[in-house]
């Protein structure tokens, strides 16, 4: 929306020869840097496939002349709009920077540098019904209250302005106050509008990234694995997202396996299944999800 090109890198000679392909990409959550970086350093030794064996080469010659074949498509940073605001001003950003929801003229915390130092980070305020306390050596730093606490206590807001206060009530911070959608609940699967999934965007597809996305990847039907880069869970999530590992299609899971097998000694990461293992409330699906519309949808 603010003009900049999400760009799509791909590596691999002959690209236009349909052949088995792989999508890479990072950054859907605009604070998750680190996926840009995860993505270039995988377009990298794509790259280093074809250009630089090592000596000796770690790849067994039969897994280097598979990889050889495949393409590689890299998408670093979906979210380039909301990478940018929170590189600038530090700002909490879920995925894009910006608000067009016909309510958002609610009472509503909206980011700011407050203090002019050129961030938008956090603010707290003396509360005796505040959660937070000092720590006890590091006073900058905020750490949940106990019950044995004496206080002081203290409440933790974004640092910025509530927008159309109404007087009396401060209004909950909330991950997506004044920045919404998330693309990551933007995508055609199993997509419900706001009363069903908070941060699903007015229809499927409705922001431009998820729908460059969508466009990109539905032209390719010969991808056939797909890395979709975040921070935040420390995990390998894989599908299913709707339903459990028994009613799935068991030879997927049979790959997804042994997928688990080489990616938890590599990463040191547990894999988990979207739905037995991951959701935020048991039975309760996360709708609009990029990976379940790729393993399910395409
Ligand atoms: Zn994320």
């Amino acid at each position: 929306r603010e003009g900049r090109e999400l760009w799509l890198l791909t590596v691999g000679p002959d690209p236009d020869q349909v052949r088995p392909a792989i999508w890479i990409d990072g950054n859907m959550h605009a604070g998750e840097l680190a996926g840009s970086s995860v993505a270039l350093a995988i377009a990298e030794e794509a790259l280093a496939l074809h250009l630089s064996p090592l000596d000796p080469d770690p790849l067994p010659g039969a897994v280097r002349r598979a990889a050889q074949q495949v393409l590689f498509h890299v998408l670093p940073r979906m979210s380039p709009d909301g990478a940018e605001a929170v590189l600038d001003t530090g700002r909490f950003v879920r995925s894009v920077p910006r608000d067009e929801r016909p309510d958002r003229n609610r009472p509503r915390w909206v980011a700011a540098d407050v203090d002019g130092d050129g961030e938008a980070l956090a603010m707290r305020q003396l509360d005796p019904t505040g959660e937070w306390v000092a720590h006890p050596e590091h006073p900058d730093v905020m750490v949940a209250r106990t019950v044995e606490d004496e206080g002081p206590f203290y409440k933790v807001y974004p640092e910025g302005h509530v927008e159309h206060w109404d007087g009396h009530t401060i209004p909950d911070a909330d991950f997506l106050g004044d920045n919404h959608p998330d693309l990551n609940r933007n995508f055609p699967w199993e997509w419900r509008g706001e009363h069903g999934q908070q941060g699903a965007g007015s229809h499927p597809g409705s922001e431009p990234e998820a729908a460059a996305v969508i466009e990109q990847a539905a032209r390719r039907p010969n991808l056939f694995a797909w890395l979709n880069l975040h921070t935040f869970g420390g995990v390998l999530i894989r599908p299913p997202g709707n339903q459990p590992d028994g009613e799935m299609n068991q030879r997927d899971l049979a790959f997804y396996r042994q997928v688990e097998h080489w990616a938890e000694e590599l990463t040191g990461y547990p894999m988990v299944s979207g739905y037995d293992e991951f959701l935020y409330r048991p039975n309760e699906v996360v709708r609009g999800a990029l990976a379940e519309w790729a393993y399910a949808e395409r």
